[in-house]
């Protein structure tokens, strides 16, 4: 269900969602398999094991994706992120220890990364880079988060030659006014030039890879905008991420949307199963959710370089946590009490 009023476009179809329900996935086809025919059976097996660490079935011997914040960064103000509030610099993930933590990942059997984590990640240099050098150490799915401002053509080329799967790209609007409201400090008429020329230059290269998914964060600003958004790329792109706004701690409930774009979510978190994220500061994450900013120091998961990856991922405090989380929720963290009970506070 999208827009009770104008229904989405007939040709889409409801392919999924996000664990917590925050996301749900509309496509022409299911990105998982348009991967999978590109990506072949590494890609299925990868999958699977996803599954089953979502289903708490499985705990991989090594987190199956690593997120990477490259550097705390972003050429925007957007009102639902906490960069609008002040959220504090945290750096720039060196290089070398971004490299050398992706190599360890790759020895001991990470699967995936993604960029993005809380800043934009087209800031960094370095992108292309150590995206190129997971795909050759062996790691399967390249994602990269953005708000598609910095997309040149040369930066599409470049990513594309460099090896990403996914590209998701964060719209919220139909106009460029409400672009501006949504987006401060962003063009919309550049972020349609980029979208577009990301797409010719897939197609000029002969790629079907990385697919392109648009995202639109619904909230009172933009609610409206919500079926134009979709008519307007439903014919170009592969697949869309309809989100529902969360209140990060200090964020307004007035941008809550009237009408929430699907039912009530909330449910069981397996991200501290299935993921790690890196800040630019060294610090270790259990999972990619604003809400979890605080998690990685109540934890004690510490930093790299001075613990690795592997010792975070068999640490007390993760195991600690994923017990928690399977257990009732007020034996919850009150941070992962209040990540779930925010998306239902509308
Ligand atoms: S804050 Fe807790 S419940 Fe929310 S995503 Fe992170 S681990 Fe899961």
């Amino acid at each position: 269900m999208v827009d009770q009023k104008k229904p989405k476009p007939s040709h889409l179809r409801e392919v999924g969602g996000d664990l917590l329900g925050v996301s749900r996935f509309l496509a022409r086809k299911d990105p998982l398999s348009l991967l999978a025919e590109e990506l072949g059976e590494k890609f299925v097996s990868y999958r699977q094991q996803w599954d089953l660490a979502s289903s708490l079935d499985y705990l991989p011997p090594f987190p199956l994706q690593v997120d990477y914040e490259l550097k705390t960064q972003c050429n925007l103000r957007c009102p639902i992120c906490p960069h609008s509030q002040g959220l504090p610099p945290s750096g720039e993930l060196d290089k070398d220890l971004a490299l050398s933590l992706i190599k360890e990942g790759a020895q001991e059997g990470q699967l995936a990364l993604g960029f993005g984590g809380l800043w934009e990640p087209l800031t960094s240099p370095h992108l292309a880079e150590l995206i190129e050098v997971a795909r050759s150490a062996g790691l399967i799915d390249a994602m990269l988060n953005t708000n598609g401002q910095l997309l040149t053509k040369e930066r599409s080329k470049e990513l594309i030659k460099a090896g990403l799967t996914r590209i998701m790209i964060s719209v919220d609007a139909a106009t460029p006014e409400t672009y501006r409201k949504a987006r401060p400090g962003g063009d919309y008429a550049l972020l349609v030039e980029n979208i577009l020329g990301f797409l010719a230059v897939r197609q000029s290269l002969g790629q079907k890879l990385p697919i392109l998914r648009l995202s639109f964060c619904v909230t009172r600003y933009n609610e409206g905008e919500l079926s134009a958004f979709l008519a307007k790329w439903s014919e170009l792109v592969e697949f869309f991420s309809i989100q529902s706004y969360g209140r990060f701690p200090g964020g307004s409930s007035s941008l809550f949307p009237k009408n929430r774009p699907f039912p009530k979510p909330g449910g069981i978190c397996s991200q501290p199963r299935q993921r790690l994220l890196i800040r630019a500061s060294g610090e270790v994450l259990p999972c990619c959710d604003l809400s979890g900013l605080g998690l990685g120091a109540e934890l004690g998961l510490g930093r790299v370089p001075a613990k690795s990856l592997k010792e975070i991922w068999a640490s007390e405090g993760l195991r600690d946590l994923r017990r928690r989380l399977m257990g009732p929720k007020d034996n919850w963290p009150n941070i992962c009490q209040e990540c779930q009970a925010k998306y239902q506070a509308a």
